[in-house]
């Protein structure tokens, strides 16, 4: 409750267009995700990898906007390719040259990916993806994880957030060999697509093992299901995505978040075969800024210029010696608290022990994590109401080092409690 308190009595400012937004906007946002009591915190700007507030605090930003920041903020040569395509006009109407130039930029660095359509978010390249695999299979069913999150309507998250998905889908348990093999074994011959993140992202920055992520390959190859993964938010983590370093190929991939260099951004690509569902005269892809010329130019200096292979290696080894650090900051005060995740996705969980599938917090843990992120707000570091973190390119050491020490204090205080 003081840590509430003082949050609030340091942002009036948050707390006003908070009350301005909910006469507006139903709770007052217009995004779920960035929602949380009292009031969420109203940005002003960023910079590299800093943010301002309305209230005038400065924040290390270590959400990196959820993945999507890569890139960090206001990177001159993104900017410079933002105006560039500004001063040539927008939305043209018209198939232009860049799409084209993008989709090879894309094609070339995902090796699974051999056709590529672009969409305006995460969510509409899944659901494309599950269109397309329905039409190619000629069945409708889909088995999804338990916790996975594919976007606002492909949620099967358990617990506080109900499962919301515009059709039925069979959940099955993540990392769970047996239990997956099972449930697609029983509903095989009406299984179009098996849909899931290599890493769950919002469930918890929880790897799958390889062995899983093989057996799905095995058991959609069996069975003549379309294997997609969703690499929305982990496709950061090598040049060809989390698919590279496991060396699994799926069928379709879905990415979004960062591609476009922080413009609105969604894709969906994969094998040929299955990608020709899109070809003229069959399943119709729409939407009006699926090519615009923001994203599209944006994307190719993001991925063709910027984030190359080195540029992507040393960012997840920055991520997982961070990762270790804060793991070591943790056994050193004998804290019952650890941290999960792949390279620059982190995610802390106030239990021991090995996670392997998403969880619902106990009320103990639900309250650590809020004391977690206002003890954060109030040392100046800005991460996911959650608790997640997603390195952007210029975190470097003294900011990882920033988060460290304030981590530390934090375990150490916790430690009677747990
Ligand atoms: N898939 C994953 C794994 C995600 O984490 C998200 C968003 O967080 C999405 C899909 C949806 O992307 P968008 O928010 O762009 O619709």
């Amino acid at each position: 409750a003081d840590a509430r308190e003082r949050y609030t009595a340091a942002r009036p400012n948050s707390a006003a267009a908070h009350v301005r937004a909910k006469a507006v906007m139903p709770g007052g946002n217009t995004r779920t995700t960035l929602f949380y009591t009292p009031f969420p915190t109203a940005m002003a700007g960023g910079e590299g990898c800093h943010l301002t507030d309305i209230d005038g605090h400065r924040y290390l930003d270590l959400c990196g906007e959820y993945t999507a920041g890569l890139f960090g903020h206001s990177d001159p040569r993104i900017i410079a390719a933002l105006e560039a395509a500004i001063a040539r006009g927008l939305s043209l109407a018209s198939v232009g040259e860049r799409e084209a130039q993008f989709a090879e930029i894309l094609c070339a660095r995902f090796p699974s990916v051999e056709r590529i359509r672009f969409t305006n978010s995460g969510t509409e390249a899944n659901l494309m993806a599950i269109a397309a695999a329905r039409g190619f299979t000629g069945r409708e069913g889909i088995l999804a994880m338990q916790g996975g999150y594919h976007g606002g309507v492909l949620t099967f998250v358990t617990g506080a957030n109900p499962v919301n998905a515009p059709f039925p889908v069979t959940l099955a348990p993540y990392n769970d060999i047996d239990g997956t093999l099972s449930v697609i074994r029983e509903k095989a011959g009406t299984l179009a697509a098996i849909l899931l993140e290599p890493m769950m992202g919002s469930g918890g920055c929880i790897p799958a093992t390889r062995d899983f992520l093989a057996a799905l390959r095995a058991a959609a190859t069996e069975h003549n299901i379309v294997l997609i993964f969703d690499e929305v938010m982990t496709s950061r983590h090598t040049l060809g995505g989390l698919q590279k370093l496991h060396g699994i190929t799926p069928d379709l991939t879905t990415l979004g978040k960062y591609v476009a260099g922080g413009m609105s951004f969604g894709a969906f690509g994969g094998r040929a075969d299955i990608m020709a569902m899109y070809e003229p005269g069959r399943l119709t892809h729409a939407g009006t800024f699926n090519n615009n010329v923001l994203s599209m130019s944006a994307g190719i200096t993001a991925m063709g210029d910027i984030f190359d292979d080195s540029a992507a290696e040393a960012l997840r080894a920055r991520g997982d010696a961070l990762r270790d650090a804060l793991n070591a900051t943790c056994a050193k005060h004998g804290a019952s608290m650890q941290f999960t995740g792949i390279g620059s996705m982190i995610q802390p969980h106030f239990r021991l022990g090995d996670i392997i599938r998403p969880y619902v917090p106990s009320p103990a843990e639900e309250g650590l994590r809020e004391l977690f992120f206002l003890d954060m707000m109030s040392a100046g570091i800005y991460i996911a109401r959650r608790g997640m973190v997603a390195l952007s390119l210029p975190v470097g050491e003294s900011e990882s080092a920033q988060y460290v020490a304030a981590v530390d204090p934090f375990c150490a205080a916790r430690k009677p409690l747990l």
